[in-house]
């Protein structure tokens, strides 16, 4: 293919430079989630500078971008990320929180880390595999959403839906969260737990308290509940990814003290190993249960689907990844399961391998949120290896 890129791209001879150009110009837009407030815009004009096929489609407030390269024959690999943030407000902060100031060689600001400096990254990485001559396979996708930090209902789900009403199948997908620990490349995410909650109503007769014969204690019955809850042995946890419930809230409506309450909610989260599906969990829960039934009512809310990449081949997405941090950092990086959910778990299937590799995450969600210019360097660094590695013929 030939392509027109300005020429402006060779000039930049400061590597730190151009990925700190990149991060500063996105934690200028205001892409409080879901809001995109120009960053997608902007993503896509650079992508197609660099010859990408691009389609935005906005649903809810929600903006997604699809991106797309096509260099030949061969293997499909996509970068997925995001570019909306939490908010935040000056107050506490050493800088703006949307200037992307520079403090002892560290960029600022809401986003820096999660993950507007992964995305950034990834540009200036894709940016040095398109304009390097060498020929080339595959087809790149690049998929983000403005919906990651709130609900995810429209952002990847729809991305991934869309993908798959198009026929295409992602051979991996590369997440650039933040998934660092102390060093950057440290620490990737080959999958990740799932998510569920549930409301449970607990339904039992009120009466006098001097008379419990004649009652049926709701709190007493929220008791066994949260026992019963509490001791699933969870046999199907896998090694490193274990199962926990907990409980979030136990709420009874009484307000007097002679009376037996003959209601009580109880809420509880369960983040759960690869072991299981969501379909599992409730199966589980609903077993121990089982003779309390009459009296429970459960709603199932926000289920988020555990998933996990092993090791397929020499050739395959994990391996790649694990061999450009290597060869970035002199060391292996530790695979790890643990956090909260991540976009992932929408591209995730048997096709396709998922691995997430990003910055630090000390700072993310936080009051001064950064990344130091070194640690972006790197990163970008390993995704250029990555990516040279993943189309090359
Ligand atoms: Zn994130």
């Amino acid at each position: 293919m030939t392509l027109s890129i300005q020429p402006t791209l060779f000039a930049k001879e400061n590597e730190a430079q151009a990925v700190v150009d990149y991060l500063q110009t996105l934690i200028k837009f205001n892409s409080v989630t879901p809001y995109q407030a120009g960053a997608i815009d902007w993503l896509e004009s650079q992508l197609d500078r660099l010859g990408f096929e691009c389609e935005q489609f906005t649903f809810n407030n929600v903006t997604n971008l699809i991106a797309k390269i096509h260099f030949g024959d061969g293997p499909i690999y996509a970068f997925s990320g995001h570019i909306d943030v939490v908010p935040a407000t000056a107050e506490h902060w050493c800088v703006a929180p949307f200037s992307g100031a520079i403090l002892n060689d560290a960029v600022y600001g809401r986003g820096a880390a999660d993950m507007k400096g992964g995305v950034a990254a990834m540009l200036r990485a894709t940016e040095q595999l398109v304009v390097n001559k060498e020929a080339k396979k595959g087809t790149f996708y690049w998929l983000i959403t403005s919906d990651e930090e709130g609900e995810a209902e429209y952002g990847s789900l729809l991305i991934a839906e869309r993908l798959a009403q198009q026929g295409v199948k992602l051979d991996g997908c590369i997440v650039g969260e933040p998934t660092s620990n102390l060093h950057v490349g440290d620490t990737i995410k080959n999958g990740r737990r799932g998510a569920l909650s549930a409301r449970l109503n607990i339904k039992g007769k009120a009466g006098h308290v001097a008379y419990p014969e004649n009652t049926i204690n709701a709190a007493h019955l929220s008791a066994d509940v949260v026992k019963r809850l509490t001791n699933i042995d969870w046999s199907c946890d896998e090694p490193g990814s274990n199962t926990s419930l907990q409980i979030t809230g136990i709420n009874i409506d009484n307000v007097v003290d002679n009376m037996v309450p003959a209601q009580c909610e109880v809420t509880f989260n369960v983040r759960y190993s690869h072991g299981y599906k969501s379909a599992d969990i409730k199966n589980e829960i609903q077993f121990v249960l089982g003779d309390l039934a009459q009296n429970l009512n459960i709603e199932w809310e926000r289920p988020c689907e555990s998933f996990y990449t092993s090791h397929q081949s020499q050739n395959c997405l994990l391996a790649h990844v694990e061999q450009a941090v290597l060869s970035v950092t002199g060391s292996y990086p530790l695979l790890s399961t643990s956090g909260g959910t991540s976009d992932g778990r929408f591209f995730a299937n048997n096709h396709t391998q998922v691995i997430e590799c990003g910055v630090r995450n000390n700072t993310i969600h936080q009051v001064n949120e950064h990344v130091p210019i070194d640690d972006l360097v790197k990163i970008e660094s390993i995704y250029t290896t990555l990516l040279t590695t993943l189309f090359r013929c």
